[in-house]
């Protein structure tokens, strides 16, 4: 997912499947820190995918209400807002699967020039799966923090790239 432009866009719908992922989301790069860290820290997540911050305004939030350093807070913002998007997104296609009875499967689209990690060129390699699989490396990206791959839908089962 495209790191989104500075100031909020107005006309950017979120999408409800990807706010209810944030709101459960078990903060994976977050473990180690404390449980008032993790609700702070999950509450501004939940605000940014509701209302589509721009990503230093994640950041900054990150900073200044969960206490996080900034290196840490850049990494759980990106990380955090593609986790939510992409599992909201999956559970998007598989309701709307459930209605028009066609099967979507997903695959992994490398980010526009960016460098591409051997972690994501496996799973771009793998092609197509059902959108209720994993790929070895994991259900969805991002699949390790920084991971800027793209989830994206091919329909009909297709295998090619
Ligand atoms: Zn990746």
């Amino acid at each position: 997912m495209a790191v989104p432009p500075p100031g909020k866009d107005p006309f950017r719908m979120a999408n409800p499947r990807a706010i209810k992922r944030a709101e459960e989301t078990p903060l994976d790069l977050l473990k180690d820190a404390s449980e008032a860290t993790r609700t702070v820290v999950r509450a501004v997540i939940v605000r940014m995918v509701t209302e589509g911050w721009a990503y230093r305004d994640g950041i900054k939030a990150l900073v200044q209400e969960a206490g996080l350093p900034e290196d840490l807070a850049e990494m759980v913002n990106g990380y955090e807002n593609r986790r939510a998007q992409n599992l909201g997104r999956i559970d998007s296609w598989r309701a709307s699967w459930k209605i028009t009875g066609h099967r979507t499967m997903k695959k992994v689209s490398p980010r526009q020039g960016g460098a591409l990690n051997p972690i994501c060129q496996a799973v771009i390699d793998a092609g197509a799966i059902d959108i209720d699989d994993s790929w070895p490396q994991g259900f969805s990206p991002p699949f390790y923090p920084g991971c800027r791959c793209i989830l994206i839908p091919a329909v009909g089962g297709s295998t090619h790239k």
